[in-house]
């Protein structure tokens, strides 16, 4: 069994930051690279080959910085080789400008042991801008600098395709094209996506289901020839510029917390779909963020919680529910747990992805469970519970929890043991999913961004569910 040691010690600036893949197949590659490859070629996932270690100094004199001065500090460990301070200064401003709270992600107090991590003050309503405003900004950074031609093609179920336009919109040197399933998103997802005006972004309204939208995509980043000629790049929470980004906010929570007297770890519950938001917070507790617990909050669609439960990750049966961005049956980012759950060993790594494709599951053995016990707890909530909780926190506390949020809530309180303090991650603004709140007959005045989008014009393509269709809209488009 090959080990790798895991951690640097911060901040030596001896380190050479790569990135390797989760299976052990790719050399050592630098950051624009491991963002360009996206999916690694080995079929893994990139991840950093040694995390930096924070020490209790740096955490200290990092409490009192806003929220672009940490993140530049925390991203420079990453990339700071690739991309030159005063550049990624540049981006990381930029990126977090077209945020509407000074804060960036405010924190907001409930009770003395349930904190509120708002993550949706950016463009789109949802925590995906987080990461997004930044991978956008970075990818015109790259094709600024490499010349080379980016055109990202993804599929969503919602939040993701909106977030990631936003993020490129009349971005110079890159194209957008993002499938979703006609009909099938909430109807300010549709607007959000399909009012933007600017020419470099084609959305595509794929008769069909979300799983068609992904496996139409999959298949066409499949055909290598058809990939590289159109310079066809990912966007999907796959790729680690992703995860380095959504780290930055558990260490401001927690400096917030700090702040305020808060001493001694702290709980951050995750509503979780494919295991990017929670696993950022998994690398900031191994960068040395004192993390009690991290509480992984599922819907009906229980896959994680089942593995937390049990030892075993095999996908169940599909549930639709009140919080959509969480109907996911195979956690895309798991694979990245794996690699550290295994103390980087890839060859089991390898092993594990590849018994999952041929039997369908995974089992970790008792003592490799009890490791994941220490880090996390799970709990899945169900279409009533979610529901349930959204009512009882507008009656209490006069806060209204959007569905994905309240599952996170709801996890938090299943987990009642005295004397925690946990931090809830908000991941949606509630107007976002007002179809679901309006169940509990709350109802609700749309932020002034979102109500304009009623009165704009359109621009959306209504294809077949066939892949040939797709590719004749694209080499339309990309061409
Ligand atoms: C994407 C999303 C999630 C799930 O995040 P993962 O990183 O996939 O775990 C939760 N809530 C909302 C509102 C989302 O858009």
């Amino acid at each position: 069994m090959r080990r790798r040691p895991l951690h640097t010690q911060c901040c030596d600036k001896e380190i050479d930051m790569k990135y390797i893949s989760t299976r052990g197949g790719v050399a050592p590659i630098g950051f624009t690279d491991a963002i360009l490859m996206g999916l690694a070629d080995d079929g893994g996932l990139l991840v950093p080959e040694q995390l930096p270690r924070l020490s209790d100094d740096a955490l200290k004199a990092w409490r009192s910085l806003s929220y672009p001065e940490l993140a530049l500090e925390l991203l420079a460990l990453f990339m700071e080789e690739d991309i030159p301070r005063d550049e990624l200064k540049r981006l990381v401003d930029s990126s977090y400008a077209t945020f509407r709270d000074p804060h960036v992600t405010p924190v907001v107090k409930l009770r003395d042991d349930l904190h509120v991590l708002e993550l949706f003050h950016g463009p789109t309503f949802a925590f995906k801008d987080v990461a997004l405003q930044f991978l956008g900004n970075l990818y015109a950074y790259v094709s600024r600098k490499t010349g080379s031609v980016i055109h990202i093609l993804g599929a969503t179920s919602g939040d993701t395709g909106a977030s990631a336009i936003e993020g490129v919109r009349g971005k110079e040197g890159i194209k957008i094209c993002i499938l979703h399933p006609h009909g099938k998103v909430s109807r300010v997802q549709e607007l959000q996506m399909t009012t933007v005006q600017d020419d470099n972004v084609l959305n595509l309204a794929v008769e069909g289901t979300f799983d068609d939208c992904q496996r139409i995509i999959k298949e066409l980043f499949a055909d290598v020839p058809f990939k590289r000629q159109y310079h066809l790049r990912a966007i999907n929470s796959i790729n680690i510029a992703r995860i380095l980004a959504q780290t930055v906010y558990y260490f401001y929570a927690y400096f917030r917390l700090a702040e305020q007297g808060h001493a001694g770890p702290v709980n951050f519950s995750v509503p979780t779909g494919n295991f990017g938001d929670i696993f950022a917070g998994y690398i900031a507790k191994r960068m040395g963020l004192p993390v009690g617990k991290l509480v992984l909050a599922t819907n009906e669609n229980d896959i994680l919680a089942r593995f937390v439960a049990s030892g075993v990750y095999q996908p169940g049966e599909f549930r639709g529910t009140y919080s959509p961005s969480m109907d996911i049956q195979v956690a895309s980012n798991f694979e990245r747990y794996l690699y550290y759950l295994y103390d980087g060993d890839t060859g089991t790594v390898a092993a594990l992805m590849e018994r999952f494709k041929s039997e369908g599951r995974i089992e970790v053995p008792q003592d490799m469970l009890r490791r994941v016990r220490e880090d996390f707890a799970a709990y899945s909530v169900s279409n009533e519970e979610c529901l349930d909780t959204i009512a009882r926190y507008y009656e209490s506390y006069g806060y209204l929890l959007d569905p994905h949020t309240a599952c996170g809530v709801a996890a938090a309180d299943k987990r009642s043991d005295e004397g925690e303090v946990t931090v809830s991650l908000s991941t949606a603004h509630p107007a976002k999913f007002d179809e679901a709140i309006r169940l509990r007959n709350i109802s609700q005045v749309y932020p002034e961004p979102i109500q304009t989008l009623f009165g704009k014009p359109r621009r959306v393509t209504v294809v077949g569910n066939a892949n040939d269709q797709v590719k004749e809209q694209l080499e339309a488009f990309f061409g």
